[in-house]
């Protein structure tokens, strides 16, 4: 891989004259560049990188072979879905009718239009919804907008003393971070020691400053919430309605449904569960859903499909108002509508039991050399806490491997690493999400591997201290990564 093109800059590779493309000549009478206004025209040279088509290509492609991905090797990152993501969904986004401009006038839309209002249906029948608006651009986006229906629905009905949303322990960092934007006091509640949200802890917390409460199920720890008709009870009985972070839904497709657990609204990842190749921050789609009741808080615009089959968007004037410019990514709401439609409601639920099934397999061929704090069935993904002690080696000796060590060595034999160090309830957390588009065969490699990391460990722990050691990039320095970034582009 080590190459003169290798680990440079563009712009070192540059060299002045050389030219990877020409222009034509506008054929538009009158608009050449020697007679545009002197206003709009440049006085100095651009400082672009100058090279030839073929330096470009070796550059970018030498840049992208750093890169992993799912398309790359097994991505077992928790709480990030990083399943495969069929081609077909490609194809379906890039067809021309749908390069369209977002102010594209209604009649001219019709079939994105009429895509945004089926989208937005049948995640309704999954979620057991009444109505969801497909405009958020991110998951944390979707939790903003979800929240601040909430609000809206206590202002309208007079309740300005619901200040603060009760948020638990094991849930994502962006709850608490969305809910505090919304102008919201967290209240955090305790999980018990089988991970699930406690009772006992909750009950003196509701009252008439509770706005509502925020819960992921299954959990960030892959647990399934139990207690959630009870909880939903206890918090609508005190006035606060209940919001679902769907996040991660795989493993609740065509088994059970939000609506039905007593959840008034939630939001989804398109590009978790409904298949968009996400990662390094983008691009994403968090639609939120509602209950029958709420759908007129949702923001601005609106899909509607009219009595004659024609499709208009509207603004609703007890909606929150605009949460985005437009009608959210619609690139990945084509994607998420593919996805759909080439599943079929027959097949959707193999997709929840197999992530269910492949998360449990891994767990227990592995429970023999990694620590499992929390027992039992778990869901789409789970949490380990570190080596076991007798692979790990002593706590205080620097020769202790820990979940750092485990993920780096990892990278060596072509896995990408787990989510490591989150949730924050377990000092050497690792979270493992295998998804359920993963064969048999990858997830026995990906276990003999974790086994063999564990041995090594043992005989010697050196080599996972300084590993990774066949990567392009060798163990970063985390502090000065982030204090010293060197963006290559
Ligand atoms: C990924 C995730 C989010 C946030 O989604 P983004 O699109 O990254 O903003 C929220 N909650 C859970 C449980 C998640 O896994």
């Amino acid at each position: 891989m080590n190459n003169v093109y290798y680990g440079k800059l563009i712009f070192e590779l540059s060299k002045p004259g050389r030219i990877g493309y020409s222009l034509p000549t506008s054929d538009i009478q009158g608009y050449c560049i020697d007679n545009l206004p002197e206003c709009v025209t440049r006085k100095n040279q651009l400082d672009l990188p100058e090279a030839d088509e073929l330096t470009v290509a070796r550059h970018y492609t030498n840049m992208s072979n750093n890169n992993f991905g799912v398309d790359t090797g097994f991505y077992p990152l928790g709480s990030c879905t990083m399943k495969y993501n069929p081609k077909v969904n490609e194809e379906m986004a890039a067809l021309p009718g749908f390069n369209i401009h977002p102010s594209t006038p209604n009649a001219m839309a019709q079939g994105a239009l009429e895509l945004y209002d089926e989208l937005q249906k049948i995640l309704s029948e999954i979620a057991g919804l009444s109505r969801f608006t497909l405009n958020p651009y991110a998951g944390a986006h979707g939790e903003l907008t979800g929240l601040m229906v909430i609000r809206k629905y206590h202002m309208q009905r007079g309740d300005v003393t619901r200040t603060k949303i009760i948020v638990p322990d094991s849930a994502h960092g962006t709850n608490p971070a969305s809910a505090a934007v919304c102008g919201l006091q967290i209240v955090q509640v305790k999980s018990t020691t089988d991970g699930t949200v406690d009772i006992e802890d909750l009950k003196p917390l509701l009252g008439p400053d509770i706005a509502g409460m925020m819960m992921t199920n299954p959990n960030t720890l892959g647990i399934f919430e139990r207690k959630i008709p009870e909880i939903a009870r206890l918090v609508h009985e005190c006035g606060g309605l209940m919001y679902y972070d769907g996040a991660n839904l795989n493993p609740m497709l065509g088994v059970c449904r939000p609506g039905d657990m007593g959840f008034d609204v939630m939001h989804i990842n398109l590009h978790k569960t409904f298949s968009t190749p996400h990662g390094g921050g983008g691009p994403g789609s968090g639609p939120v859903g509602v209950r029958t009741g709420l759908e007129q808080y949702l923001p601005n615009p609106q899909v509607v499909r009219n009595v004659d089959g024609t499709y208009s968007t509207t603004n609703d004037d007890q909606s929150l108002g605009r949460v985005s410019g437009w009608l959210g990514n619609f690139g990945i709401i084509i994607r998420a509508y593919a996805y759909l439609l080439s599943l079929g409601r027959e097949n959707i639920n193999m997709a929840g039991k197999l992530s269910v099934l492949n998360a449990n397999y891994i767990k227990e061929c592995l429970r023999s050399h990694y620590k499992l704090p929390i027992d039992g069935l778990c869901k789409h993904e789970f949490v380990f806490d570190g080596l076991k002690d007798e692979y790990a080696g002593d706590r205080h000796s620097p020769d202790h491997v820990t979940t750092l060590d485990v993920a780096k060595r990892l990278l060596d034999y072509g896995f990408h690493a787990p989510t490591i160090y989150f949730p924050l309830l377990f000092h050497e957390a690792m979270m493992i999400e295998p998804t359920e588009t993963e064969s048999k065969d990858t997830l026995d490699e990906f276990i003999a591997v974790m086994k063999q990391i564990a041995e090594e460990a043992k005989a010697n722990p050196e080599l996972l201290k300084t590993a990774p050691h066949s990567t392009p990039i060798r163990r970063l320095d985390d502090v000065k990564a982030v204090k010293e970034p060197r963006f290559i582009y």
